[in-house]
């Protein structure tokens, strides 16, 4: 494959070469990995930036509602809209919360949109890899806005977080008076909450989640990144669609904002460090499931069962192994 001349196609905008680009850093295969580093050295070369917005809630919120809603408006502004899922559960269990194809029926459509499910992988680490490389495609072939959708389960949203410009966290009216078991994590890494569904008969909750939540917001500490007024709670019907072009207003005066206090680069600076520190991290962990590896720490923990070695010196005895490159190499006793 000539990986120049794919990555020429994708500056200029040819959307079955941008298909083609995500396939390929989809693949796990060596040969498709090295082409796939080469295609985002070249494309680095582009100044090309895009608002990265992640977008997390739980399943039933309204999340796929609101991108159709929220990205037909963008469109309609001109700006062209990428969509890219973080779907923890397809690996796992086969199937997927975010990637049924019926989802975003008309934003499919546009053409100033793209629309691609979440990479069925393993691990949560090589999903999160394929969809930052995806991101930077995505980037570079000149769209405005790029939207990074996953569900509120487990890590996904700081994998989210950790790629994205703003974070944004998508809520549904609560019915009691309770915040909803949003954990205190996910609401420090959040730049907005939107409570969606603030139409009907569910107005007068969303009304009360909404106030709830932008008094959550006022007790967490400031952050640096933070304007007067961030993070902030807002109310949302992506259904009636109400409420998104001001949400929009206020991502970009939020944008706005931390471009021009140095926010803005330095929280890309930050997140090119966490995925350089995560890339090595894992790579480190890839080596122990090398089989000679497995067969080793099979061998090993063995004889820590039998209580011939202890946890600590089996440990120590299987780093020494991997440090040397000499796993496969042990009989087991
Ligand atoms: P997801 O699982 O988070 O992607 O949620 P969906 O977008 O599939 O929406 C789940 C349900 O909530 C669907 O029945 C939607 O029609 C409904 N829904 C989504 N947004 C709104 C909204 O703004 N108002 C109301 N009343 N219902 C909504």
């Amino acid at each position: 494959m000539d990986i120049a001349q794919l990555g020429e196609k994708i500056l200029n905008g040819d959307r079955r070469a941008l298909a083609r680009a995500i396939t390929l850093v989809e693949s796990s295969r060596p040969d498709h990995r090295e082409d796939a580093a080469a295609l985002l050295d070249h494309l680095s070369a582009s100044s090309r930036e895009a608002i990265r917005i992640g977008l997390s809630g739980t399943p039933g919120v309204g999340k796929s509602t609101f991108i159709e809603s929220f990205g037909m408006m963008l469109t309609a502004q001109g700006l062209r809209v990428a969509v890219l899922a973080v779907d923890p559960s397809s690996s796992r269990s086969g199937g997927s919360i975010l990637g049924d194809k019926t989802r975003m029926d008309r934003l499919s459509r546009e053409t100033g949109a793209f629309i691609r499910p979440s990479p069925s992988q393993t691990h949560l680490g090589g999903v999160a890899r394929r969809t930052r490389e995806a991101v930077a495609i995505c980037e570079a072939a000149g769209f405005d806005v790029v939207l990074i959708e996953t569900v509120g389960v487990g890590q996904s949203e700081t994998v989210v977080s950790e790629m994205s410009d703003l974070f944004i966290l998508l809520l549904a009216p609560a019915g009691g008076d309770e915040l909803q078991g949003v954990k205190r994590g996910i609401m420090e890494m959040a730049d907005m909450i939107l409570i969606n569904k603030a139409d009907g008969d569910l107005k007068p909750a969303a009304t009360r989640t909404c106030a709830d939540y932008s008094g959550a917001l006022r007790l967490l500490r400031k952050r640096p990144q933070d304007p007067d007024g961030f993070p902030k709670a807002m109310m949302v019907s992506a259904l009636d669609e109400a409420g998104l072009d001001t949400a929009w207003a206020e991502m970009q005066g939020l944008t706005k904002w931390r471009r021009a206090e140095g926010h803005w680069s330095a929280r890309r600076a930050a997140q090119a460090r966490y995925w350089f520190e995560q890339e090595v991290r894992q790579a480190l962990l890839s080596r122990l499931d090398d089989q000679d590896a497995r067969a080793d720490m099979d061998a090993i923990a063995q004889d820590v069962t039998r209580g011939v070695l202890s946890p600590t010196a089996g440990a120590k005895q299987m780093l020494e192994r991997l440090e040397q490159g000499q796993t496969g190499s042990r009989r087991a006793s």
